[in-house]
């Protein structure tokens, strides 16, 4: 395809050497007239001389001929023509080239008839003796009574003919260097126009090409200035218009990135068209191998794709709770809405998918919390009422009856410990208590921890040891970590043998980046915890033997309480234990307290 520049060009290169030719052609016209002009006027003038100095002799003299050529062939020479003369009743005398014997009658010869009408003829003829064009002049020369007739001189106009080829060869050149500087100022001119239009195309394109930043860099005012500016602006729209939608789709993106819930789009197809994170992490599947694929895909998810299928399928709002048991068992909550577009027509469906686990958890956890506390409660209550009821039917022996009170008074104090436990560990669980913390000097709140503690430990023969630094304060809640050591070193003292030993330790962990630390070892030389029942004993009401946790009236509460009293001040709990050894019980907390606002 040829472009518009190179198509201009050769218009303008045609059209300037058609007038070039024109005027050459032309040019030569003249050329030539003017030239043959001056030679005619040079050979009547050569005549009229010619009549004034030849020595004419009568043409009826028997040696005319002979002289008259002779004449002829001498001036012939002289002035470089053909010389003929001619005498009135157009005999020819004398010629400088041919034989006037053999030669007609000239008197119809063109040049001839002007001579006798006008004083001067002349004219071009094809000589085929010659075999050229040839300039003919002739005029009627009267000599006194001596001559009467015509001086005809004739040349021939190849000098003026191969003047003119001459000229055509100058011109020639002339006029290929005047085309080749007129095909460049061309071709310049068309580039001067053409090329702004070849930028804006190219910067069209680039647009087309999705480059939006593409700008047609153009200093003019003219039209195609003005082209240049409206495919800016058209560029500007465009950006602008791309950088709105992209920015919706950013926040679309994020808040589906940042959703806990899973979003789960089924298009018309029933192939995957959506999926977020949230999703992909309950599903444990990966959005670049599961989007745009079928729903199918999804079978390990067996109870999932069936709720997916219905929805599906019937194209109607969806409630369910099922559970999945892939990657691992979890209640989900699935719920499905179709999407219609504007015209109403069906577009997919969208499910949301929530995990219910820990809600159900949390509300098995109660349901069971509530069966276990009324457990407990009954218990002691039976033995009191066993043995009240016995005492009531008449035992007399003092020795029982005092034996039968005993039991009843130890059982309404467990009643009353473990009803206070369950107050506790539900005012802690419900986080209704706040914390008050303030500085706590932990060898005097040791001190006073011992307090407590010391009769429990002097009834079992057990050692109690204390390593505490002196100067050590710890910012917490006094009464809520009294209430953590004194839970953990009665138990201590509980599950340890007569004449063991119980030992508290204080540490300052000074960390080098991250804040300090302080940590509390409790350990005891006692029974010790089985490995399998290690992790559970944190648990309400989890107790290792019954047996053993009812001689120490225990209530399988305190240690959960003191877990849920280490997580108010954001610390760790651990145990380490070896059956028949002892076990270290150890908290660690932080230094200060990171206080909100
Ligand atoms: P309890 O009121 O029965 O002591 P806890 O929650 O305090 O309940 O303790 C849970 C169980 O952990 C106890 O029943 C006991 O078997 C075991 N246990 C707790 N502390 C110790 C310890 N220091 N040595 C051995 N066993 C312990």
């Amino acid at each position: 395809m040829k472009s518009f520049r190179t198509r201009l060009t050769l218009i303008l290169m045609i059209m300037i050497g058609l007038t070039m030719i024109v005027a050459g052609v032309a040019m030569a016209k003249v050329f030539k007239n003017s030239h043959i002009i001056v030679l005619e006027e040079n050979m009547a003038r050569e005549i009229k001389l010619l009549s004034r100095t030849l020595d004419f002799q009568s043409t009826e003299n028997e040696e005319a001929i002979t002289y008259y050529t002779k004449e002829a062939q001498e001036i012939g020479k002289l002035i470089d023509s053909r010389v003929t003369f001619i005498n009135s009743n157009g005999d020819v005398v004398g010629d400088s080239e041919k034989d006037p014997l053999i030669m007609d009658n000239h008197l119809k010869r063109e040049e001839i008839i002007e001579a006798n009408r006008s004083g001067l003829g002349h004219i071009i003829r094809y000589s085929s003796s010659l075999d050229q064009n040839m300039l003919y002049v002739a005029a009627p020369v009267t000599v006194g009574n001596v001559f009467d007739g015509y001086i005809r001189l004739s040349v021939s106009l190849r000098s003026i003919d191969e003047g003119l080829e001459r000229g055509w060869a100058t011109m020639a050149v002339w006029l290929l260097i005047l085309f080749a500087i007129a095909a460049l100022v061309s071709y310049r001119m068309a580039t001067s126009l053409t090329l702004p239009l070849e930028k804006i195309i190219k910067v069209a394109r680039r647009i087309t090409q999705l480059d939006y930043d593409a700008r047609v860099q153009l200093e003019r005012h003219d039209e195609v200035g003005q082209l240049g500016k409206a495919i800016n602006a058209m560029a500007d729209s465009l950006q602008n218009q791309l950088k709105r939608i992209r920015d919706n789709e950013d926040l679309i993106q994020s808040v589906l990135d940042n959703m806990t819930s899973g979003i789960l789009m089924i298009d018309v197809k029933g192939n995957i068209a959506v999926i977020n994170p949230a999703a992909e992490d309950m599903l444990k599947v990966k959005s670049e191998q599961v989007l745009g694929k079928s729903y199918l895909e999804m079978k390990q998810h067996y109870e999932l794709s069936k709720v997916l299928k219905e929805g599906i399928s019937l194209r109607v709002a969806i409630h369910e709770e099922r559970s999945l048991y892939y990657p691992e068992e979890k209640m989900m909550r699935i719920d499905g809405v179709p999407m219609l577009d504007e015209q109403g027509s069906y577009k997919g469906i969208l499910f949301l998918l929530q995990d219910i686990s820990a809600i159900r958890r949390l509300e098995n956890m109660r349901s069971e919390f509530v069966a276990n506390v009324s457990h407990e409660l009954k218990t002691p209550i039976a033995a009191v009422k066993g043995f009240a009821e016995t005492l009531l039917g008449g035992v007399t022996d003092e020795k029982t009856v005092r034996s039968f009170l005993q039991i009843i008074y130890d059982e309404s104090e467990r009643l009353n410990r473990l009803i206070s436990d369950i107050l506790d560990l539900s005012k802690i669980e419900s986080k209704r208590i706040p914390m008050d913390y303030s500085p706590v000097h932990l060898s005097s709140f040791f001190i006073s921890v011992m307090e407590t503690i010391t009769t429990m430990a002097k009834k079992k023969g057990i050692s109690l040891q204390m390593e505490i630094p002196d100067e050590l304060f710890i910012e917490a809640d006094e009464d809520k970590l009294k209430q953590i050591f004194i839970n953990l070193l009665s138990n201590a003292i509980n599950y340890t043998q007569e004449g063991g030993r119980v030992k508290v330790i204080v540490r300052h962990l000074e960390h080098d980046q991250g804040e300090d630390r302080v940590q509390f070892t409790v350990s005891d030389t006692g029974l010790g915890i089985p490995k399998k029942d290690l992790p559970r004993i944190f648990e309400r009401f989890y107790r290792v033997d019954k047996a053993r946790s009812r001689v120490s009236g225990g209530t399988g509460l305190g240690l959960s309480i003191v877990k849920h009293l280490v997580d108010m001040h954001n610390g760790y709990l651990s145990v380490e234990s070896e059956l028949n050894i002892g076990s270290s019980f150890t908290v660690e907390l932080p230094f200060l307290q990171e206080h909100e606002g």
